[in-house]
């Protein structure tokens, strides 16, 4: 059975003194609150991966995360972070793909095979994002468009390795607009993404992966959206702001 996973995407949001509350306030919540066996990242921005991640101690359900890191190894790269860098302070896990790096960076599917082969090499875990603009979706180019991005940038790795992805679907209209993709629309896009996996890699490797739906998660919707066999649980951007609502969320996975 896969393990359910929550991690919550900061952006570019919190002074150092409101992150540490921020994280304090969760993961006292988590400790009393939250049962079972739900796996919670922080994604949280660069400066801050190792004051939380010190904050955290050796806490087994709380890890931190980046929120992207460089395709290349070191060198001349004013204002890049590389993942040995990342691996050297002891971060586990980078989302990459994020539909604003998309947008905003002009990150594609070349680039990204690039960052998750590095990631992979520095032993990080890569939360990879794919999903669909609207546009998309309404032509009903949604499920092609998906198959295509993970095509893309992860087919290109062994058995062995895909297993290490967690996958992230987040259609770019649920982003941060306050409309969620209905529980069967987000089951629906999962099933093909493990239907595509499996075409490649077979059932039991498919079966394996983690696969994240996120968009406009709230406490008020997690638990229909976690229920779902295909979600294994959730990427949160505002609602991992606050942390009652946060903890809400957690607990509905
Ligand atoms: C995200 O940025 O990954 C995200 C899903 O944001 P939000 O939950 O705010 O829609």
């Amino acid at each position: 059975m896969r393990q359910k996973i929550v991690a919550g995407n900061w952006k570019m949001n919190k002074t150092l003194e409101e992150a540490n509350i921020l994280a304090s306030e969760i993961t006292g919540m988590v400790a009393d609150e939250v049962k079972g066996d739900v796996k919670v990242i922080f994604c949280v921005p660069f400066p801050y991966l190792l004051p939380i991640k010190n904050q955290l101690g050796n806490n087994a359900r709380i890890s931190v995360g980046a929120q992207n890191c460089s395709e290349h190894e070191s060198g001349a790269y004013t204002g890049e972070t590389s993942a040995a860098m990342l691996k050297s302070l002891g971060v586990p896990y980078v989302i990459l793909g994020h539909s604003e790096r998309r947008q905003y960076f002009g990150e594609d599917a070349a680039l990204l095979a690039k960052k998750t082969d590095i990631a992979l090499k520095h032993g990080l875990t890569p939360i990879f994002c794919c999903g669909e603009p609207l546009e998309v979706r309404e032509s009903n180019g949604h499920e092609a468009l998906v198959k295509k991005q993970v095509e893309e940038s992860l087919f290109h790795l062994d058995a062995d390795t895909i297993k290490k992805i967690i996958i992230a679907y987040e259609p770019v209209w649920a982003i941060g607009t306050g409309k969620t993709a209905s529980a069967q629309q987000a089951q629906d896009m999962h099933a093909v993404i493990r239907k595509h996996l499996a075409s490649k890699y077979g059932q039991a490797v498919a079966d394996s992966i983690a696969i994240l739906y996120g968009g406009s998660v709230n406490a008020a919707n997690a638990k229909e959206l976690f229920a779902c066999p295909d979600v294994d649980g959730g990427l949160v951007g505002g609602a991992s702001l606050k942390s009652r609502e946060f903890a809400e969320v957690i607990k509905g996975a």
